[in-house]
């Protein structure tokens, strides 16, 4: 069975996280551990702590994914941040071990127009030392919408960075409208079969461990990172070709959409994520039978 899920609000305490995802249906999750808005680590209660871990061990929560702030910037030449986003880092990995998380999104950073040439060593170093924490989930590098100098505004840039650092639970979180807005029109089955190839060349396409689905409210190319609700934004339908593509298909699916009320993912845009993959799936199994 596919994993239909989303970001859900922590706001009160992670311990309400499973409440509020059973409430509009999501099987998996997605949290931010502390506010994303400042450096300052939340304090979580260990019986909070507790109640996420059951949550994931019984089944009731099939997925768990930990985004880690945005601030962080493991590419920077400032000391002081590289210090602090070391420190963020390492608080999300404690926090994802702690709750049996099965994922750690984290955005690289921006080279600031330096290249990823001069700042892959630093990056490298800084995820090595943060790999030997983690005690159960992935660490995986999400692809970003490309603007100005951001680090992996193309999947197989990422896909480079994993190779240097050389872990077994390194991998990759794709989201469809970073994908899209960065030039990848994951809409269109050759270029979505050219990426697939590509990251299954370069890391093994198995480092690809879940998907970001949003529809993109910005065009292909834009580099404008605007969330659209499912199939109401620029690639609609089209998405579900990402989402039925053979070796995606089984992929945990996360929602960051804004949601009708702009509150977050709500239980429509979950119906609508489940059936635009089963719409996909169909379309696929149609045209192979219909292939001579
Ligand atoms: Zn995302
Ligand atoms: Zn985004």
């Amino acid at each position: 069975m596919v994993i239909a899920g989303a970001h859900i609000s922590s706001a009160g305490g992670l311990h309400n996280v499973p409440a509020r995802a059973a409430a509009i249906g999501a099987d998996g999750v997605q949290v931010f551990i502390q506010s994303a808005r400042t450096w300052k680590p939340t304090a979580h209660k260990p019986e909070d702590l507790a109640v996420v871990r059951a949550a994931r061990e019984r089944g009731q929560v099939q997925y768990i994914a930990c985004h880690a702030i945005y601030f962080i910037n493991l590419a920077t030449d400032e000391p002081d941040l590289l210090q602090k986003s070391r420190a963020a880092l390492l608080n999300t990995i404690d926090v994802a071990n702690a709750i049996a998380a099965d994922g750690i999104v984290l955005h690289v950073g921006s080279h600031k127009g330096r290249g990823l040439d001069v700042t892959l060593p630093q990056i490298v170093r800084e995820l090595q030392s943060a790999l030997q924490h983690l005690d159960g989930p992935w660490l995986l590098l999400e692809n970003s919408a490309g603007a100005g100098g951001t680090i992996g505004r193309d999947p197989v840039e990422l896909a480079r960075i994993i190779n240097a650092v050389d872990h077994p639970r390194l991998g990759l979180c794709i989201d469809t409208c970073h994908a899209y807005v960065s030039g990848v029109d994951v809409t269109d089955p050759a270029q979505l079969d050219a990426l697939v190839i590509e990251l299954d060349t370069r890391v093994g396409i198995e480092r690809l461990r879940c998907l970001h689905v949003n529809d993109a409210a910005a065009a292909c190319g834009s580099n404008r990172d605007r969330h659209a609700n499912v199939v109401q934004g620029e690639m609609g339908k089209g998405l579900a070709v990402t989402l039925s593509h053979p070796a995606l298909t089984d992929l945990p699916m996360l929602l960051e959409t804004p949601g009708a009320e702009g509150n977050g993912p709500d239980a429509a845009e979950l119906t609508a994520l489940r059936a635009l993959h089963k719409q996909g799936l169909t379309r696929r199994a149609v045209k192979a039978r219909r292939a001579p």
